[in-house]
């Protein structure tokens, strides 16, 4: 049996991997979610004190889900004060961004510790200038090479050393150039940085401009981290406090497991989170975490581990210990947890709180405009307006499930009777219509008609593994989870040690 390479990767402490061009669309697409994180805060504004004081159409059935049930938990929910974790997590990204966009804006991204001094040891005395351009919409190499006083036969002579994987020509918005002149303002080195991975210098020569593709240099390095969450803190908040570097890392894993754990609702103080995976650094410095190798979050509802399943450096998905596929037929929860904008509070008390009344589902007060998702494939059974729901969605699924989407702000375009939509598909906003005292969604879910608690209903679980794979996956995870347990015991005992000598 051959090992797989997420394993490898945790045995060899400084495994070095070749570039592909899959880590560029990593790159890019992390750097993606970040700018997208990164604008969520707009929804920390305009969230109202809210109180979901709603009646369905449907059959009520208060023994599914108590009133107590229902208070504890909406309490967790609502808060509408300013200190939400974004506005925390909001200038770490920030500052993030900056770094991601551009380590060392002296020196360019690989070369360390400055390219400056090493220009100047080079060319003996003079100095050159350095000048860092990001590219913007409507640039191109003509107009900057212009601006920057760099003469057409000085370009013509580059392009025709372009060996670049993607020509000059074909710049785009966001990558980063880098003007060296000399004092005398003669261009005598030209850098083209399209990624974090590669740059490309043209440097002035006897017989024209020579062209030099530079890699950095790759490697990754195993993390482990254990995760309480206080008082107060949401997960993302948590992690960060314990030391990982990047909260995509922790919204990607709470994506991976918002088939089982609602994220709106179950997060308590004391719950806990352990964390094994990869960083990756360039040229030794620190770049972007990378994949989630092993993962187990604690609630008091239930503990979830799951495991990276690799084999010879295919990626297979993530599963449970026995094999079973994270995916279900139904999300958890309908809106995103990427979008919560109020934090874990539980002590706050709303006083209209003081009256709940049993009813059919679950509210999540979320401010107008948060965007809800089908929580399963299925039908749009009714998609309409009356007084009491305000604009409703209604959705059929197979197994005869039904869910139910109340108060929209708004129903999504495209949804009417009779459409097909996917999980995951947005069918409408947060509002605040019909007998609803401020902005929340009022959540349904149905079994043969009869209303079921959304937050506990057993959703069935489904395998994807077949009997033969089963036994590879279970020899290749055993050794993951060996490491992943053993990286829990070091974790352990280390604190230990820490405490110890701190007293
Ligand atoms: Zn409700």
């Amino acid at each position: 049996m051959k090992p797989i390479s997420g394993l490898t990767a945790i045995q060899s402490d400084r495994t070095k991997v070749k570039i592909r061009s899959q880590r560029i669309r990593t790159i890019a697409v992390v750097l993606a979610g970040i700018v997208c994180v990164y604008g969520i805060n707009l929804y920390t504004t305009g969230v109202g004190d809210v109180f979901g004081s709603d009646t369905t159409d449907g059959l009520p059935n208060p023994d599914v889900f108590s009133a107590e049930d229902a208070i504890s938990s909406y309490l967790d929910l609502v808060d509408t004060s300013e200190d939400s974790i974004f506005s925390e997590v909001e200038p770490i990204l920030a500052a993030r961004l900056e770094e991601q966009s551009f380590p060392n804006a002296s020196s360019g991204p690989f070369h360390a510790p400055t390219l400056g001094g090493a220009i100047a040891e080079q060319e003996g005395a003079s100095q050159l200038q350095v000048v860092n351009i990001t590219i913007e919409s409507g640039d191109n190499l003509s107009t900057l090479f212009k601006t920057h006083d760099i003469s057409g036969s000085v370009l013509l002579d580059i392009r025709r050393n372009d060996h670049a994987t993607r020509p000059l020509n074909k710049i785009i918005v966001g990558e980063k150039l880098e003007i060296h002149k000399s004092e005398a303002g003669e261009l005598e080195k030209f850098v083209y940085v399209p990624n974090l991975l590669e740059r490309f210098e043209y440097t002035r020569s006897d017989v024209g401009f020579t062209t030099n593709r530079i890699e950095a240099e790759i490697e990754y390095k195993p993390v482990y981290k254990y995760v309480t969450i206080n008082d107060g803190e949401s997960p993302i908040t948590a992690g960060l406090r314990t030391g990982i570097r990047n909260s995509e890392t922790i919204l990607n894993l709470t994506k991976k497991l918002e088939y089982s754990i609602d994220f709106w609702f179950d997060i308590r103080p004391n719950d806990t989170y352990k964390i094994l995976y990869n960083e990756m650094y360039l040229d030794g410095s620190y770049a972007e975490d990378a994949d989630i190798l092993a993962a187990e979050f604690k609630t008091t509802r239930g503990t979830h581990r799951i495991l990276r399943y690799e084999v010879d450096g295919k990626f297979l998905g993530y599963y449970s210990p026995d094999g079973y596929t994270l995916k279900r037929q139904f999300l958890r929860a309908p809106l995103n947890y990427t979008r919560v904008s109020s934090d874990f509070k539980p002590k706050r008390l709303h006083p209209v709180h003081k009256v709940w009344r049993p009813h059919n589902g679950v509210d999540y007060a979320a401010p107008t405009g948060t965007p809800v998702r089908a929580t399963a494939d299925g039908t749009v059974k009714v998609a309409s307006f009356n007084k009491a729901n305000g604009n409703y969605v209604f959705l059929t699924h197979t197994g005869n499930y039904e869910t139910r989407y109340l108060h929209f702000n708004r129903i999504a375009k495209g949804i009417s009777k009779g459409v097909a939509v996917e999980q995951g598909q947005i069918i409408g906003y947060v509002g605040s219509t019909g007998y609803s005292t401020g902005p929340h969604l009022h959540y349904e879910f149905l079994i043969a008609g009869k209303h079921q608690n959304p937050r506990t209903v057993n959703l069935p679980e489904a395998r994807e593994l077949g009997p033969e794979e089963i036994e590879t996956f279970r020899a290749n995870i055993a050794d993951l989870e060996a490491r992943f347990d053993l990286a829990h015991k070091n974790w352990i005992e280390q604190s230990t040690v820490v405490a110890q000598t701190s007293e």
